[in-house]
């Protein structure tokens, strides 16, 4: 058995970026700022940071990622406030909070929210015609854990 979660019209988009991906979040973010716009951004504290300075929008910074800002983006998630996650993750390095890593792609696996590792999946999940919708999304019955 599922439950249904609503994603309203205006979503919640969290941006999060590992150093050597903060670039390439950056230049997608401003390829995309006329669809961005029509969302609330959210962010770890350094990729916040720079999306705002480098698109002029407004956007929630958290704490830093590795300080916590990733486990603040994942309880957001668990408590049905963030619909869909843009996370460019290094493939190439080793990160010391990798486990805050893992829990947030985990929790964003478990709700069944939009989940962007790269620039090609944000790409389509942005354009797509259900961003402008509200759209409803399955959960897993999580009543018995
Ligand atoms: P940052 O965090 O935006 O504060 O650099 C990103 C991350 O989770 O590593």
């Amino acid at each position: 058995m599922s439950e249904t979660r609503s994603l309203p019209v205006q979503k919640q988009v969290a941006l999060v970026a590992h150093d050597k991906k903060k670039d390439e979040l950056v230049e997608w973010a401003l390829e995309n700022k006329e669809i961005l716009k029509n969302h609330q951004l959210i962010a770890t504290g350094s990729t916040g940071k720079l999306i705002e300075e480098k698109l002029g929008l407004p956007v929630e910074k958290l704490l830093s990622g590795p300080l916590g800002g990733d486990q603040q983006i994942g309880s957001l998630i668990a408590e049905g406030k963030l619909q869909f996650l843009v996370f460019f993750w290094d493939p190439l390095e080793a990160q010391a909070h990798d486990s805050d890593v893992k829990a947030l792609q985990r929790l964003a696996v478990a709700w069944n929210i939009l989940l962007a590792s790269n620039r090609t999946t944000a790409n389509f999940v942005l354009h797509s015609d259900f961003m402008e919708q509200v759209y409803e999304i399955e959960t897993p019955d999580y009543s018995n854990y």
